[in-house]
């Protein structure tokens, strides 16, 4: 059967995939073993936090799904960081399991275009030098002028759980074998990591009384544009600790731990430590907090966030029973550590596309990334670029200085991964201007030029923006002298100057509402709106000196080196440096600037190469 797109994969990062291509006009397979795990939660039932919630918003600003379903799953709403500066904060919304799953798949089931596949992809198919479908495990085959691979952990799925080990790509599935083995054919590096999950617990068992609870917010933000407000019940969180005893218990059996027994060799994620890893890398320690989540409103299953684990089951069980409210829990599924093959990015372009092989996509964990909300952002991107290479619009990128997803795949498809990538915002160098407030801002207007954001979205976003620019030209127009602003009670310079509402709002002891009291004539401007010009006022100074560094970054983004650069071929530039580029292949100045010991002297070598390169090939040409 012809598609335009094949998606393998209905994980976080095969939906977005498919809906992005299917918003594009493509039509679109999705593939996958269980149409009924379609938006699975391999791990805890929560979306978004610190630099993941950026993530969300930027899917959610290109009108993906990941946000609507969070929201409309959330059943605790928190936002991270909230002392801290806007750039920073990160929204997160623990969801309902089940809920969270049936949505995705309900707004899946509405992109048109989109038709769901039961099966396993056992071959990529080739002709002519690129990607030409997908051979099924039964033997059937799809047709397809471009592929997308988000298999997620299932490449080579090893689970460990102590001494034990189940192949799996997570539990009780099986794993991918035949097409890692493909994979690996097609040229592409594979290399292991590894991640694991908690024990899941009982919660009936639960002695709830000796621990914390921890209510969600009482002004919940929501993760999409398009939310007002939460649609199902609240519910609280719990906190616990481990304690000595804990720490004793895990210590006297760490040899039987698959992580420290030596049988697991992938690297697993340093940000996200399993319990045995903590005990050990933070030995001084002699507590660690334990978030108990619910998984779901009808579900009482608990997720006890901190303890993820390798150890053996009948360990699980005696640490459990040293940790406050935990000591009669019964667990429902043991804690595993999970090991997989995934792809070295630096193969791919700035579009997630394969090197030499056109059409051939890869998005998500499959990248070395780890989290949801990491899969689903390239989703968007491998998908809206399958579309584009099935002939339905441009080819996508985008930048570090417009985007967290920028952020994402330049640092993958340049430096490539030694651990499983998660997001940060420290990893953006112009975080203040990529806040989670402007994330529509930024993408929503290219997002329709794309071709990615329908009507409803599109209406909705205009009409916010009006409304901003209308409040923008009403604080502009309020004029007030130093001597009114001093009669204010603001410690304005008294210089004689006027200053208008935007400029008084940019100084750290103007809020807006002393502002709207010493202003009346500003009149009604609702809170969002407020909220949103307060930020956008405060940080203007520091926004122009980032667009100053934005310019410069994309004219050494204007530098093409060629596809086919000889690195090697660069007199100077050292061996390693050679190697590093060739992996990478960077397709600009800009982005083989951002490569690990990139130095200043190397770049220069490059510029004057590729000048030379353009040089000749203007000469040629004339
Ligand atoms: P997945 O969600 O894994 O989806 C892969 C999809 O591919 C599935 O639908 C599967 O059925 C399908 N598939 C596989 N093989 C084939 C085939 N041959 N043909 C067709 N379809 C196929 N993330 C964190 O951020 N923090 C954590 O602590 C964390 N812990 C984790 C612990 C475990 C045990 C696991 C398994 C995952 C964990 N994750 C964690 C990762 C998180 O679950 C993933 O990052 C996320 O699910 C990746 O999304 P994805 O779309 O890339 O892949």
């Amino acid at each position: 059967m012809q598609h335009d797109v094949v998606v393998i994969g209905g994980g976080h990062a095969g939906v977005e995939a498919a809906a992005a291509a299917a918003r594009r006009g493509a039509s679109v397979a999705l593939v996958t073993p269980d149409p009924h795990l379609i938006g699975e939660m391999s791990c805890n039932p929560a979306i978004g936090g610190l630099g993941k919630g950026h993530l969300v918003r930027e899917i959610d600003a290109l009108d993906g799904i990941m946000g609507r379903a969070a929201d409309a799953a959330g059943i605790q709403f928190r936002l991270l960081n909230r002392r801290k500066g806007p750039a920073v904060r990160g929204p997160r919304v623990q969801c309902d399991r089940a809920l969270y799953r049936g949505t995705v798949q309900r707004l899946l089931a509405g992109c048109e275009g989109v038709r769901v596949v039961r099966g396993r992809v056992a071959d990529v198919l080739t002709a002519g030098g690129r990607v030409s479908g997908v051979a099924l495990e039964d033997g059937a085959e799809l047709s397809a002028r471009a592929v997308v691979l988000t298999t997620g952990t299932f490449l080579r799925g090893v689970i460990h759980i102590g001494d034990r080990q189940i192949a799996g790509g997570r539990m009780g599935e099986a794993p991918t074998a035949r097409l890692a083995d493909r994979i690996a054919d097609l040229g592409l590096a594979l290399g292991r990591l590894k991640t694991g999950t908690p024990p899941r617990l009982d919660g009936r068992t639960i002695d709830w009384a000796a621990t914390t609870p921890q209510p969600g917010d009482d002004t919940p933000v929501m993760m999409s544009f398009q939310t007002a407000r939460p649609e199902a019940r609240q519910v609280p969180c719990f906190i616990t600790r481990t304690s000595e005893r804990t720490h004793d218990v895990i210590r006297a059996n760490l040899d039987r731990s698959a992580l420290f027994g030596g049988a697991i060799e992938g690297v697993g994620p340093r940000y996200c430590p399993s319990v045995e890893d903590k005990v050990v890398r933070f030995a001084d320690k002699d507590s660690h907090q334990i978030f108990l989540e619910p998984e779901g409103l009808e579900d009482d299953t608990v997720y006890p966030n901190g303890i993820s684990t390798s150890l053996p089951e009948d360990v699980q069980a005696s640490f459990l029973a040293t940790i406050p409210g935990l000591e009669r829990a019964v667990v429902r599924q043991p804690g595993y550590a999970i090991e997989y093959d995934y792809v070295d990015p630096r193969g791919l372009s700035s579009g997630l596309e394969v090197s030499g092989l056109p059409g051939f996509f890869l998005a998500g964990q499959i990248n070395g990334t780890t989290g949801y909300e990491e899969a689903g952002a390239q989703g968007v991107l491998a998908g809206a670029n399958a579309a584009a290479a099935s002939g339905h619009g441009e080819a996508v990128t985008f930048d570090r200085a417009q985007s967290y997803i920028g952020v994402m795949v330049d640092d993958l498809t340049l430096r490539g991964v030694s651990e499983p990538y998660r997001m940060f915002t420290s990893r953006a160098e112009f975080r203040l201007s990529l806040r989670i407030d402007n994330a529509d801002q930024r993408l929503t207007p290219v997002g329709r030029t794309l071709g990615l954001v329908g009507d409803a979205r599109w209406t909705a976003y205009c009409s916010k923006v009006e409304g901003l620019d209308t409040a923008r030209r009403r604080l502009e127009a309020v004029v007030m002298t130093s001597d009114q602003a001093g009669r204010a009670g603001w410690a304005v310079a008294q210089d004689g100057g006027r200053r208008n509402g935007m400029e008084l709002l940019a100084r750290s002891d103007i809020s807006f509402a002393s502002l709207a009291e010493a202003a009346p004539e500003l009149g009604d401007i609702d809170a969002a709106t407020a909220a949103q010009l307060d930020i956008e006022a405060k940080y203007a100074q520091y926004l122009d000196r980032q667009r100053l560094d934005a310019e410069a970054l994309r004219r050494d983004e204007a530098v093409a080196l060629g596809a086919d650069m000889a690195f090697e071929a660069v007199a100077g530039l050292s061996a390693e440096l050679a190697s590093k580029l060739t992996a990478a292949r960077p397709a600009t100045l800009g982005a083989a600037s951002r490569i690990e010991g990139m130095t200043p002297a190397a770049l220069t070598l490059l510029l004057l190469h590729a000048r030379r390169r353009a040089g000749s090939s203007d000469t040629a040409a004339a």
